[in-house]
């Protein structure tokens, strides 16, 4: 993407340190958080190695985990120690969607990400998409909210491609179509919790003291915090690991900062939530209730929290939905799980070809595929990646078309991994 659209607020949220709430609620020494995470990152970037030079021999069906307690088996930790790591490294789950015992490490290579800044972009994508759909907005003829049903390949013997898109209410031909639908995989998805006030960064007027245990009472509270298997929920709420980033901090979000509580949930606790919030509508006190209710317990534990305070209760709740939205392909990106299916090597499935086969579409056919899962390697399950994606399919449609000359722009900078 050239530049930054002037309206777009980024903010970068790297370098904030985790406060994080073990078992029982209670605050986990600094310290030995960072030790704890500083040794999970080094696991994580041993299992990229080991996964970028072994793929073609690890079982399909061994997990991260799995390395994970292999290589902690090789240090003389404590068993508190050793089991504070595995509960850290949950934390995977909230980059792929899914729990990490489901990430596998044959695929791991497949899932390292570009470096970069961590970064908010607080007033959303919007000035982004109308700057890119920009010259689409101007030329192109747009059909909104018209779903394609089949697509169906016209051509006729020594004739150009021709393909007929079908949707519920008629029929378009095209003789180059890209198709951007995917079946995502992972369960990852984000609920906004909203207060009058953020009253995890400054006591309430009027109210009791904050408690002394409390890490902070002050602004200085960080913008993420990991709620580490968690005993004190209600039963059905199996101590799953949730993320939370506060959205209030003016020292990260400047003047966009806002009273508001970002819950990150994946794997089988969204797919929880999101059937909790099925059956009802977003305006129903049914839909509030059910959230509300689910993510008390957490922020509950928050400094100068006070239980019935009005501004202690939330004033609007939002949850995303992407596991039944069939848009979305009924998921939020792809990852690479684990798959029990040990069968012999001609058989075994082969992800990474798979992406291979999707990028290179069908030309001849006049069939393409763009979007995250077609990305190159490096940002596959990204929006950079979608882009890329989407730019490498227009230069190989120019080129099919001849038209490749009058592109003045240079090929994908990834064209290495590119087909
Ligand atoms: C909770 C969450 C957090 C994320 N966080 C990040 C992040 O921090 N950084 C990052 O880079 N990425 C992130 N992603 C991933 C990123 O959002 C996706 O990779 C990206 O949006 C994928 O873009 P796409 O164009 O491939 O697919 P989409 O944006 O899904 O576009 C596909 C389009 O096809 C349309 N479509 C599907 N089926 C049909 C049909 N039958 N007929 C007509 N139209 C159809 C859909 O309506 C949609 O508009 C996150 C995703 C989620 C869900």
């Amino acid at each position: 993407m050239e530049g930054k659209p002037h309206s777009s607020q980024t903010y970068n949220t790297a370098g904030r340190m985790s406060w994080m709430k073990q078992d029982l609620g209670l605050p986990i020494n600094k310290e030995k958080a960072a030790a704890g995470f500083d040794l999970v990152w080094s696991i994580i970037s041993d299992a990229f190695k080991h996964s970028n030079e072994n793929c073609a021999n690890i079982a399909p069906n061994v997990s991260l985990k799995d390395l994970f307690r292999e290589k902690l088996a090789e240090r003389s930790l404590s068993h508190d120690d050793r089991n504070l790591v595995l509960q850290l490294a949950e934390m995977w789950g909230a980059f792929v969607g899914d729990s990490w015992e489901r990430q596998s490490l044959k695929w791991f290579w497949l899932e390292e990400c570009l470096d970069g800044e961590n970064l908010f972009i607080a007033d959303t994508h919007h000035a982004i998409l109308q700057r890119m759909a920009k010259s689409a907005m101007r030329d192109a003829d747009i059909h909104l909210s018209k779903t394609a049903t089949s697509i169906e390949d016209r051509k006729g013997k020594d004739k150009d491609p021709r393909v007929l898109i079908r949707t519920e209410h008629c029929d378009f031909e095209f003789d180059e179509v890209v198709v951007t639908r995917d079946a995502s995989y992972s369960r990852l998805e984000k609920v906004y919790i909203a207060f009058p006030v953020a009253f995890w960064d400054s006591p309430l007027p009027g109210a009791p003291n904050a408690d002394s245990t409390s890490p902070t009472t002050s602004a200085s509270f960080p913008s993420f915090a990991h709620f580490l298997h968690p005993t004190y929920v209600p039963d059905q709420q199996k101590s799953w690991t949730v993320e939370l980033n506060l959205l209030s901090s003016a020292a990260v979000f400047g003047n966009r900062a806002q009273p508001v509580l970002l819950f990150t949930i994946y794997g089988p606790c969204a797919t929880h939530v999101t059937s909790l919030i099925a059956p009802f509508s977003l305006a129903s006190t049914q839909y509030f209730d059910v959230l509300n209710d689910f993510f008390r317990p957490y922020y509950s534990l928050l400094p100068n929290y006070v239980a019935d305070h009005p501004d202690c209760f939330p004033s609007a709740v939002l949850a995303t939905n992407w596991q039944n939205d069939d848009l979305a392909g009924n998921g939020s990106y792809t990852n690479f799980q684990i798959s029990s299916e040990v069968g012999n090597a001609e058989e075994e499935v082969l992800l990474d070809e798979d992406v291979r086969e999707l990028r290179a579409g069908m030309p001849e056919h006049g069939i393409w595929f763009a979007g995250e899962h077609t990305a190159p390697f490096v940002a596959l399950g990204t929006s950079t990646g979608a882009y890329w994606s989407g730019e490498s399919v227009g230069i190989r449609i120019l080129g099919a078309n001849g038209l490749l000359a009058k592109c003045s722009k240079d090929p994908n900078p990834n064209a290495d991994v590119l087909p």
